[in-house]
């Protein structure tokens, strides 16, 4: 049944989906709308709490692209303008890239090269370090062997500021946000049965208060598991390390204007961050679960603690900056952590009811492309909710899939986070 406008809708955590969520139903004409978080936005908790997030619509699944391209198009809107920097993008492997890195970046470059709705221009394949120099003069390592393009149709968003942002315009619009102990959910309630199906009735938080609601949607991302531990089936939190290297004026007017790199075997970078001359950079690689005894079950959820990275992290991002950009290559790393996000095998989104239940709607498994959606995502959810179920297969809750790690554009093994070494001395769990 569909919704009555000014029925109570509890959104559960005010990251990406949740944020994009409510913007949406209060554009929408929604009036009764709460957000709960366990933290103010942007929380510590949320992935998208971040200096940057790449905004690119290359993907291996044409699927994504669209959907991306639909994204790029909002972030260019002067609604979000002011959180998006169309720098560009070079997508590259470097020389000793394993196999797998190579096909991705084909598969990606499949997906967009003669694709309409790219400008004219948008792309120039990158085989020489000439290629990268004429594009990208501000790289001045020397970048041995790699290969890919560069995506000109693409660049960042301001992460933490346009989650900010939204959350101001949501508050505006006049969604009510709860934070901290009393929006920290602990427990989904259930009332009475109804033809063999749980009824939903809202969560009860840390502090002990009820929240109810006719519909209850849960936008936890990695922490999905925690509340609902049976979507873990499905979505397996993995964590990704990040770290930055501070930049002084001069070299930030240097660096000012860099496309983002995205190196696949390798890591990640940006431009310097105009308000703090930080460059921001990640490692890529296949994520570290952290598999403990959940309800019952083993399952993977995020530690309580993010500070520090894996060593072999360190390395890798090390190896980035020596490679690209080796005139910083002994400046300390700062901020490190890492960051959870909730995978699944196929990096397909679950927006969906979730079964046997009434009134409960659950958008999960980001598998660490949701932040481009930001300005998109919530109309997705809209339409789920107002048509009392998801019309597209693949966003649709999956029973008994069989799970796998091997993710198609993922580089290396998954491993746990209590089996690496970390860089600094940090707290665990
Ligand atoms: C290292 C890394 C790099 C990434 N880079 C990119 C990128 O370049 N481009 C891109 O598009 N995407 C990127 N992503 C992915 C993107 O950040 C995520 O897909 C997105 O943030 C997921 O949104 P979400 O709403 O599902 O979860 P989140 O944004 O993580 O939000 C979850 C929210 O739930 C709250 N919460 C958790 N538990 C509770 C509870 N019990 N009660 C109340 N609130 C709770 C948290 O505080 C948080 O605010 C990256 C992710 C990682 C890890």
């Amino acid at each position: 049944m569909v919704p009555s406008k000014d029925q109570h809708i509890l959104i559960v955590g005010a990251g990406v989906f949740g944020l994009s969520t409510a913007l949406h139903l209060v554009q929408g004409g929604y009036t009764n709308i709460t957000i709960l978080d366990r933290e103010a936005v942007p929380s510590s908790h949320s992935a998208g709490n971040d200096l940057n997030k790449i905004v690119r619509a290359e993907y291996e699944d044409p699927f994504y692209t669209e959907l991306a391209l639909n994204a790029i198009q909002e972030w260019q809107t002067p609604f979000w303008s002011d959180f998006y920097r169309p720098t560009g993008y070079l997508l590259a492997t470097s020389i000793n890239a394993p196999q797998k890195a190579r096909e991705t970046i084909k598969k990606s470059f499949a997906s967009i090269k003669d694709h309409p709705r790219f400008p004219a221009g948008s792309f120039s394949p990158v085989d020489s370090l000439n290629d990268i120099k004429k594009y990208i003069p501000e790289l001045q390592g020397k970048m041995e062997g790699w290969s890919g393009y560069l995506n000109r149709y693409a660049g960042y968003a301001r992460a933490a500021k346009a989650l900010e942002y939204t959350a101001k315009i949501c508050l505006g619009l006049g969604v009510k946000f709860i934070t901290g102990e009393d929006g920290y959910a602990t427990e989904i309630l259930f009332g009475s049965e109804y033809k063999g199906k749980q009824v939903c009735v809202g969560v009860k938080t840390a502090s002990g208060l009820v929240h109810t609601a006719s519909r209850t949607i849960l936008c936890l991302g990695a922490h999905v598991g925690t509340l609902l531990p049976n979507v873990t089936q499905q979505v397996t939190a993995k964590s990704w390390a990040v770290a930055h290297i501070q930049l002084s004026p001069e070299e930030v007017a240097m660096m000012e204007g860099c496309p983002v790199v995205n190196c696949r075997d390798l890591g990640f970078f940006f431009e310097p961050d105009e308000d703090t001359g930080l460059i921001k950079l990640s490692a890529n690689g296949a994520g570290y679960t952290n598999i403990t005894s959940n309800a019952g079950t083993q399952a993977s959820v995020p530690t309580s603690s993010n500070e520090g990275i894996p060593k072999e992290d360190e390395e890798l991002i090390r190896r980035l900056i020596q490679e690209a950009m080796p005139q910083f290559s002994r400046r300390e790393l700062v901020n490190k952590f890492i960051c959870w996000c909730g995978d699944t095998s196929d990096s397909d989104y679950i927006i969906d009811y979730v079964p046997r239940t009434i009134g409960l709607l659950v958008v999960a498994g980001d598998s660490g492309h949701a932040f481009k959606m930001l300005p998109v995502a919530g109309k997705w959810v809209q339409r789920v909710l107002e048509d009392g179920e998801q019309s597209i297969g693949r966003w649709r809750w999956k029973y008994g899939k069989e799970k796998s790690d091997d993710i198609s554009w993922r580089v290396g093994q998954v491993k746990d986070i209590k089996d690496v070494e970390f860089s600094s001395p940090r707290s665990r769990m």
